[in-house]
């Protein structure tokens, strides 16, 4: 049997990554960098948010902060719409909750494995949250995330030592310090010592406007990466007399600047150079590294597993009946471009939503982009076909149609049309392009793409078994 995945990301690679596992041949496509590739370096399960209507922070008396697996409970409990709601069940029994946990110990394994050759794990847990700086300043409560951000966590940090560097775009510690203070205040938990402490690199290092991605194409270098742990051992003999805190109570705080690849790896050995824990900065708008690090691991991940990826653009899909049987795509090739037809038992769209390209606006009206499913705002109304700026709710703290639509499917992850059943009876959807999330407001938008992409493989070798003779 031949499985189409359609998409690049994180619910892509997943699904094509478990389609090749079960030892179906697997085709994925993709058109290029969507949110996976802008991504901050946390893969957010069940994350809390500054917003009034994220995810709580702690339980209901607000005396005691919670634990990832008591927020995905409650996101289960409290969002009947929410893609977990849809794969879980969402009457807050124990079952689901159960299921859901247990789904996510799998999945951050299976994710860990196929990430783990390129340098880069999945940390973390649903036990306890870490809380992780980002590169302004602001406090995550997080639950996993990738290695570099990972290993900071500040929760047992007597001292943190943000470290400075001259030039460099996107970062500035002071302010980042500041912001870090007040965040451990506004919250209300005591707050490690904090110091900027500038990281001397060679004039001419940070060059190219001081872009990070730019620095940390140069730390992927053996040369570039022998400039920092110079600099950071030479800071860390100077420094010397003011520390008061030991190793491991100790945490260096990196911009996100260790490279695309080997990150573990480059970890270790600065933490011997700074004698302390190191660690990177989440990321935050405009850009991070994180998120490229992540697709390159992912792709190289593909490859190893035998995945046929092919860059270039699903244009149609073929359809008979109740089944979709083709995809057709054009393929880039240098500056010219050809199209290919891709027959298939089990397409997945994993298309993302308007930074994927899975859903976009035409004609003065939002669509997805493919086969024009039906899509719906997180409330539940049905509203392809309306203008973006009338799915903009007036207050920045209020919902946001345009922020949480996307299609409605069954527990399989088949799209479901206006009468709620199934469209077809072998197309499915993972991700972004599944909606009744705004991941900006629930930050559960990477756990999304990845429970959802390994549901969607899942039954899509169900119907493999059931189909073959
Ligand atoms: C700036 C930013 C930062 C974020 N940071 C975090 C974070 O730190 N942690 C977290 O958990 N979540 C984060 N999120 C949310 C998270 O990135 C997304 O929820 C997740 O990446 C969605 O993954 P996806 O695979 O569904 O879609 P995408 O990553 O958008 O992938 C869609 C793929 O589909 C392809 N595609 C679309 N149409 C076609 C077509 N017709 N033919 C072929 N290919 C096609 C695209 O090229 C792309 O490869 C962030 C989001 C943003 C925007």
């Amino acid at each position: 049997m031949r499985a189409v995945v359609v998409g690049g990301g994180l619910a892509g690679a997943a699904a094509a990554l478990e389609l090749a596992s079960r030892e179906l041949e697997v085709t994925l496509v993709s058109a290029g960098a969507g949110a996976t590739a802008l991504s901050f370096g946390s893969l957010d399960v069940a994350v809390p948010s500054p917003g009034v209507s994220g995810l709580p922070l702690r339980d209901a008396t607000a005396t005691r902060l919670l634990s990832p697996r008591e927020r995905l409970a409650a996101c289960l409990r409290t969002r009947p719409r929410h893609p977990y709601a849809t794969l879980f069940g969402h009457s807050g029994a124990g079952s689901a909750e159960s299921a859901a946990t247990d789904a996510v110990k799998s999945a951050a394994a299976s994710l860990d494995g196929w990430l783990a050759p390129s340098g880069l794990r999945v940390e973390g847990g649903l036990d306890s949250a870490r809380l992780l700086a980002n590169v302004r300043g602001a406090l995550r409560a997080s639950d996993f995330a990738f290695t570099g951000p990972a290993e900071g966590d500040l929760q047992g940090a007597a001292e943190v030592e943000v470290a400075a560097i001259a030039g460099l775009a996107q970062h500035d510690a002071r302010p980042l310090a500041r912001a870090l203070a007040a965040e451990f205040a506004a919250i209300g938990l005591a707050r490690p010592a904090l110091r900027v402490v500038p990281l001397p690199l060679p004039g001419g290092f940070v060059a190219d406007g001081g872009s990070p991605a730019r620095l940390a194409a140069r730390t992927d270098t053996e040369e570039g990466l022998g400039v920092l742990l110079e600099a950071v051992a030479g800071r860390h003999r100077d420094e010397a007399r003011f520390r008061r805190a030991d190793g491991e109570r100790r945490l260096l705080l990196l911009p996100p600047i260790l490279g695309f690849s080997g990150v573990k790896a480059k970890l270790a050995r600065l933490r011997e150079a700074a004698g302390c824990r190191v660690a990177e900065c989440l990321g935050a708008p405009p850009a991070s590294p994180a998120g490229l690090r992540l697709v390159r691991a992912l792709d190289a991940a593909l490859s190893r597993e035998g995945v046929v990826v092919k860059q270039g653009r699903v244009c149609a899909l073929e359809r008979t009946g109740r089944r979709v049987c083709a995809v057709r795509l054009s393929l880039r090739e240098g500056a010219s471009h050809t199209e290919e037809r891709l027959e298939a038992e089990a397409i997945l769209l994993a298309t993302g939503r308007f930074l994927g390209g899975g859903i976009h606006e035409r004609e003065g009206g939002v669509h997805e982009t493919l086969l024009d499913l039906p899509l719906y705002d997180g409330a539940g109304v049905r509203v392809d076909g309306l203008a973006a700026r009338r799915l903009v709710g007036p207050s920045p703290e209020g919902p946001q149609g345009l922020f949480s639509l996307g299609v409605r499917t069954d527990s399989c992850l088949r799209p479901l049309g206006s009468d709620g059943a199934p469209l077809f009876e072998n197309l499915f959807a993972a991700g972004d392009l599944v909606g009744g999330f705004d991941s900006a407001v629930e930050r559960t938008g990477l756990g999304v793409a990845l429970l959802t992409g390994l549901r969607a493989a899942a039954e899509m070798g169900r119907l493999v078994e059931e189909e073959s003779p």
